[in-house]
């Protein structure tokens, strides 16, 4: 993720609304992937003082402040590119829950601002109503204040994919709930971002991979995903995973089914490039190594995570990026890597 630069020279970060220098409202133009300060202009529209376009807010900014992205006014659309993609928002009546979307809708926004610049299609459910793209935020009903202890297991809702709708459980946006969940899956990261990135990986493998000339490589790397895909999520979770996980997989979940093996790697791809982005964008100073471009950025990346979960742990905290890539990992990130320059265009 880059920095931007408001008009009056303020440093801004993705998130801002507003700048805290000169008070000016900000949005982000989805087309240009910059945040723009803006001046009020005619009929409540705005006028972007990055390139004197004209626009206005999305409705979940101007409404509900969970968005801070624009809508150009030609479109006269109501809603921007990512919440569009909504087909089911949290129940609002409930007082927590617009504070729970607003977490999920930014870290949505994280998502799509990577899947743009790399140029990836973002194909909606209204372009492709079968297989398009769509997100559902959704609760487990009768929630009181402890979570789900009443519901059974048949009426919780399910963070996953299915061709092409991402259904996320708000909970996920409770760091309490988030960390609970965590410790009993036994998982070394658990994060909203980290859900995106994983369930946007299956709706890619759809998308990219089974109707292409992809699906040989993908087999001989990842395994056959024609194995049966509940036996094998029932068996991981009784059994965990095989003693010698860290051999072949990113992580110990990946071993559950190749399906789940090739989301783990894509959301590990989208996590090394946004966190590239980002550590660049300061100015840290990365390997001068020349050689491939996929060579240099695992170079770059085993440096900066290193350093960053030294940075983390100087602070106290657990490690930002608690995994150690094997030959076998590489080697199916690579393949991502080469799958989205071929199929990205940015
Ligand atoms: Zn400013
Ligand atoms: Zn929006
Ligand atoms: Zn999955």
């Amino acid at each position: 993720m880059k920095t931007f630069t408001c008009a009056c020279g303020n440093r801004l970060h993705f998130e801002n609304n507003r700048c805290l220098v000169c008070e000016r409202t900000l949005g982000f133009l989805p087309g240009l992937q910059v945040l723009s300060a803006l001046e009020p202009a005619a009929e409540g529209g705005w006028r972007a003082l990055a390139d004197g376009g004209h626009y206005h807010q999305c409705v979940n900014y101007s409404r509900y402040n969970v968005c801070n992205w624009m809508v150009p006014a030609q479109t006269g659309k109501k809603f921007c590119v990512s919440c569009q993609l909504n087909r089911i928002i949290p129940n609002l009546s409930v007082r927590r829950n617009l504070t729970l979307w607003a977490r999920i809708e930014t870290a949505k926004r994280r998502l799509l601002y990577t899947l743009i610049q790399l140029g990836l299609p973002i194909v909606d459910r209204g372009a492709d109503p079968k297989r398009g793209l769509a997100f559902e935020f959704m609760e487990d009903p009768q929630q009181e204040d402890e979570f789900s202890n009443a519901v059974t297991p048949q009426q919780q809702v399910i963070t996953g994919h299915r061709t092409g709708i991402i259904t996320i459980n708000i909970m996920e946006a409770s760091s309490s709930e988030r960390e609970r969940m965590r410790e009993k899956m036994n998982e070394r990261y658990r994060t909203l971002l980290g859900h995106f990135r994983h369930e946007i990986g299956h709706y890619y493998w759809e998308r990219l991979v089974r109707p292409s000339a992809w699906l040989e490589e993908f087999h001989a790397l990842f395994g056959d995903e024609q194995r049966k895909y509940q036996a094998a999520l029932q068996r991981y979770y009784n059994a965990g995973p095989p003693p010698d996980w860290q051999k072949h997989y990113v992580s110990a979940y990946a071993s559950a089914h190749p399906w789940e093996d090739w989301a783990e790697s894509w959301a590990h791809y989208l996590h090394m490039t946004d966190t590239l982005e980002t550590a660049e964008d300061y100015g840290f100073r990365m390997s001068t190594g020349q050689g491939e471009r996929f060579e240099k950025l695992m170079t770059d990346w085993s440096e900066l995570s290193v350093a960053l979960n030294d940075l983390n742990r100087s602070m106290g905290l657990g490690d930002a990026y608690p995994f150690v890539l094997s030959g076998r990992a590489v080697e199916k990130l690579h393949f991502i890597h080469r799958l989205i320059q071929e199929r990205g265009q940015p």
